[in-house]
């Protein structure tokens, strides 16, 4: 008898194995870390989802972060509604994409304009290309831990020591795409430095994630991202913010309204889509126009500026631009961080957390965390009990120790009270 989902969800998780590789269609989707078989949903609504079973779930998930004002959400429903009547893709301009353009370029400083795809993996991928074609360089300089999708150049990690040996993380990477991808420790400006002296004249770009939300969750220590910003300019690269999952989550202009940076692209997904499959790269004009058809750089996609897509972006754009929002959003992370840490202080359990606007991390260990390297030694064996713990207590975590939790605006004091309650019983069980 495994853990995880019920009957329901295990048939169809049994299912989908024999027609789908691994029964889902994202890896972390499958339990891997935590073991016991994935939980299969009907539906979501609010703050919760409602598995095949019947069992109303709170989720920590929200779509990896997209669905910022909870599941089902009435504005969203009847805008998605009206806007399907009116057909669903036209491969040609609609009134949508550019009201949706507009609304990013105007709140988002560093963006003047701003091109939008499907998927963060497409946005990141067009956003090196682009700074290649752009500084005439080929590397590209990212951290360890950081995620940027899955596109060949950016599944890599550092070598052992010598972070100028990239290998690649997945067989069918040719090391052709790897080897041009430079790793550093993420909070370490000093390797970031060598780096540049080591490829003097050849780093097209630096990229991160400016609160690194892919390995739990790390905030950037104080001057590492304006250390960023200096090297890169001083070097002739540029600095790619990826606010994949940042933007419109942590602030109304994401991390670098937050921390007051000027990157010179910026990737976007997951909120912006308000749960449809989009993704956007923008910045500044100078660089943007070398994207065909204003210059150069080839970019294209049938599906982009989808009508359904672009409403619901816009739509939950729109819901957002009161910073009042994200100071609610992030007053509800910090009473559910510190409702989980006074359990873990009650049950004599070591706990590390971080709170940035809509989203919070937590790592089963005794030292503080910065860097992946900190992060990969804490307890995993001790996380899988508390996210199998908690989900029978009706709480759904992300399924690995790697990933950050994210709230919505349907989080509420009750749903605090619900998290409370189960995280107190499952602690002492650890
Ligand atoms: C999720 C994510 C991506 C990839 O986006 P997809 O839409 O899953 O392709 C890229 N970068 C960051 C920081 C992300 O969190």
């Amino acid at each position: 008898m495994s853990r995880g989902g019920g009957t329901s969800s295990r048939v169809l998780y049994e299912r989908g194995l024999r027609v789908i590789p691994g029964g889902v269609n994202s890896p972390v989707r499958a339990f891997r870390a935590v073991g016991g078989v994935p939980v299969v949903f009907e539906r979501g609504e609010g703050a919760y989802l409602i598995d095949v079973d019947g069992r109303r779930l709170l989720d920590l998930v929200m779509s990896w972060g997209a669905m910022i004002l909870g599941h089902a959400h009435p504005a969203i429903v009847s805008e998605v509604e009206a806007a399907v009547r009116g057909g669903t893709s036209f491969g040609a301009p609609c009134p949508d994409e550019v009201k949706l353009a507009e609304h990013i370029c105007k709140v988002v400083p560093s963006v003047e304009r701003v091109r939008m795809v499907s998927s963060g993996t497409e946005a990141v991928m067009s956003a090196i290309r682009l700074s290649r074609a752009y500084t005439h360089r080929s590397k590209i300089l990212k951290f360890k831990g950081c995620y940027h999708g899955h596109a060949d150049s950016m599944l890599v990690r550092a070598g052992s020591g010598v972070a100028t040996l990239s290998l690649p993380d997945s067989p069918g990477v040719p090391p052709g795409a790897a080897e041009d991808t430079l790793v550093a420790q993420f909070n370490n400006l000093d390797a970031v430095a060598d780096l540049f002296d080591e490829n003097q004249d050849n780093i097209a770009a630096v990229i991160v994630e400016p609160v690194a939300g892919n390995m739990g969750l790390i905030t950037p220590n104080h001057g590492f991202l304006e250390g960023l910003q200096s090297l890169t300019s001083e070097r002739g690269a540029l600095l790619i913010f990826d606010e994949v999952m940042t933007g419109f989550r942590v602030g109304p202009s994401g991390a670098q309204g937050l921390y007051g940076i000027t990157p010179d692209l910026t990737t976007f997904g997951k909120v912006i889509g308000g749960g449809f499959p989009v993704g956007a790269f923008g910045g500044r004009a100078e660089i943007m126009d070398q994207m065909a058809p204003a210059g150069p750089v080839y970019q294209a996609g049938t599906l982009s500026g989808n009508p359904i897509a672009m409403r619901a972006g816009l739509t939950t754009l729109e819901h957002l631009t009161d910073p009042a929002v994200y100071e609610a959003l992030e007053s509800r992370s910090y009473a559910l961080v510190d409702a989980l840490a006074n359990e873990a202080k009650n049950a004599g359990v070591a706990l590390q957390t971080s709170v940035v606007g809509g989203m919070f991390g937590f790592y089963f260990a005794e030292h503080t965390v910065n860097s992946w390297e900190e992060a990969e030694t804490c307890d995993r064996e001790r996380f899988a009990s508390f996210f199998h713990g908690m989900l029978e207590a009706g709480v759904y975590l992300p399924p690995s120790p790697f990933e950050a939790c994210f709230i919505s605006t349907a989080h509420g004091d009750s749903e605090v009270e619900y998290f409370q309650i189960a995280a107190g019983s499952v602690m002492k069980t650890l």
